[in-house]
């Protein structure tokens, strides 16, 4: 489980995907929507995430977009990037 955030807009969203899972399509829609929502916004990417991302448990972890199958949209794959830390 994640708790995705925002930063910017103090915004958190948790998603179920786990370090080496991509977020599906609804995952990535639901997560822009709850955590950014607004149209133009430059704050973040296709993710809505801005600033340090965690897992429950307090480890660091990266969503970083892959192109699959040619397609040009990139997915969003977790990739854990230190273990549990104090959130701050
Ligand atoms: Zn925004």
């Amino acid at each position: 489980m994640l708790t995705l955030r925002n930063n910017f807009h103090n915004t958190t969203c948790r998603v179920n995907v786990k370090p080496g899972e991509v977020l599906s399509y609804h995952q990535l829609r639901r997560a822009r929507f709850h955590l950014c929502g607004i149209d133009g916004c430059t704050c973040s990417n296709e993710t809505g995430t801005r600033g340090q991302q965690w897992q429950t448990d307090g480890s660091v972890v990266e969503l970083v977009p892959v192109f699959q199958n040619g397609n040009n949209a990139p997915v969003f794959e977790v990739i854990e990037i230190a273990g549990p830390q104090e959130i701050t």
